[in-house]
C-alpha cells in the first residue's frame, strides 16, 4: 500500500502530525524504532503544557498516543535504516512507499564517550533520573552537566537519595537562573567542579575519577550533558547539517522535495513539547494543501 504520508517517529511532534494529517482525510501511517512517546516520558512533571497545572510526560503521551489510536492510525514498531529521495521507507523487515515524508526521530542523550562509561551503562551509570532514579533511594549519587537537563535531574533525584554531586566542567551553568536558585537551597546538594577521566568500580560503579586526580564516590551517576538528533540513518540524503539536525525551509521542507521534519530533530532555540507539537500542525496542514493545488 502507498500511504499518502509516513511519519517516522511517535514522540509528541509525530503523533500530532498524524492526528492532523488522518483528520485532514489523509491516509498516513507512524514508524517508530523503540517505545511510543519519545523523550517526553522520562519528564517527571511537565508544568508548562497549557491545559494541565501540572501532568507526568507519561500520562501526557499516552493520551495523545490514545487520540492517535482512535483515529484509527497504524504504528509500526519497526527501527528505519534507510529514506530514499523517492520517499521509500526501509526497515530491517520491509520497504513502505509514500507520496510525502515526515522525519520526527527527535534526540537522544550524548555521551561521554569513555570505555568505562559503556562498561558501567544501567550498572550505575544512567541518562534518566525518572527512569532510574528509584533505584537509588538513600544512595550517594553525581549528576554530570550544567544545562536545563542536569538541573532538573537534580531537582528530581534529591528528595530520593542520601546525597547528590552536581559535577559540572565550569563554574558557570546554562540551565534558567531560577532552576539555579531551587537548587542552591537543596540541603543534601554539593556543587564540584572538574571533569570525568573515567568511572570506576567492579561489577557496579562506585566513584568518579576526576581529571585532576580526584575521586567521587558513589553507586549512581546520572549523565545529562546535552542532546544528539536521532538522524544518522539520513546521512546520505545530504540534508543534515554539520552538527547532525535536519535543515528545512519555513514550511519545514528539506532540500528534498515531499520530505519534511520537525520537532527535536531540527536545530532551534527552544525544545519545548508545544513548539514540537505546532510544528507538527503547520507542516500537516502544508502537505494537506498540496493534495488540493
Ligand atoms: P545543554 O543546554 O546543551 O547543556 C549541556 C550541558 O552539558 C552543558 O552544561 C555542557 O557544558 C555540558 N557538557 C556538554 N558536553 C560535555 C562533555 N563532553 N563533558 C562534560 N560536560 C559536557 O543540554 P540540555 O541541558 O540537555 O538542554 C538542551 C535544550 O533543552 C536547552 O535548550 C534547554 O534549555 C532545553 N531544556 C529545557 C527544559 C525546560 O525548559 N524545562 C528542560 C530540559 C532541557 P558547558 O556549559 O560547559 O558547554
Amino acid at each position: 500500500m502507498k500511504y499518502d504520508v509516513i511519519v517516522v517517529g511517535c514522540g509528541v511532534a509525530g503523533m500530532t502530525a498524524a492526528i492532523y494529517l488522518k483528520r485532514s482525510g489523509l491516509s498516513c501511517m507512524i514508524l517508530e524504532g523503540k517505545m511510543p512517546g519519545g523523550q517526553v516520558v522520562e519528564n517527571d512533571k511537565i508544568e508548562n503544557y497549557p491545559g494541565f497545572v501540572s501532568i507526568s510526560g507519561s500520562d501526557l503521551a499516552l493520551s495523545i498516543l490514545k487520540q492517535v489510536k482512535e483515529q484509527g492510525i497504524p504504528i509500526c514498531y519497526e527501527m528505519v535504516e534507510e529514506v530514499t529521495k523517492d520517499k521509500k521507507v526501509r526497515t530491517a523487515k520491509k520497504e513502505y512507499q509514500a507520496n510525502y515524508i515526515i522525519l520526527a526521530t527527535g534526540r537522544k542523550p550524548r555521551m561521554l564517550g569513555l570505555e568505562s562509561e559503556e562498561k558501567y551503562r544501567n550498572k550505575g551509570i544512567s541518562y534518566c533520573a525518572v527512569c532510574d532514579g528509584s533505584l537509588y533511594k538513600k544512595k550517594d549519587v553525581v549528576v554530570v552537566g550544567g544545562g536545563d537537563s542536569a538541573l532538573e535531574m537534580v531537582l528530581y533525584l534529591s528528595p530520593l537519595v542520601k546525597h547528590l554531586t552536581l559535577l559540572h566542567r565550569r563554574d558557570t551553568y546554562r540551565a534558567k537562573d531560577t532552576t539555579i536558585e531551587k537548587i542552591k537551597n537543596l540541603k543534601n546538594v554539593s556543587f564540584v567542579t572538574g571533569e570525568v577521566k573515567e568511572f570506576t568500580g567492579e561489577d557496579q560503579l562506585n566513584g568518579i575519577l576526576l581529571k585532576d586526580g580526584k575521586k567521587l564516590s558513589c553507586e549512581g551517576a546520572f549523565l545529562g550533558i546535552g542532546q544528539i538528533p536521532n538522524t544518522s540513518f539520513l546521512s546520505s540524503l545530504g540534508i543534515l547539517d554539520e552538527e547532525g539536525y535536519i535543515k528545512v525551509d519555513k514550511d519545514y521542507e528539506t532540500a528534498i522535495n515531499g520530505i519534511y521534519a520537525i520537532g527535536d530533530c531540527l536545530k532551534k532555540e527552544y525544545y519545548q513539547i508545544v513548539i514540537a507539537m505546532g510544528e507538527a500542525a503547520s507542516c500537516a496542514l502544508t502537505i494537506r494543501r498540496c493534495f488540493d493545488e
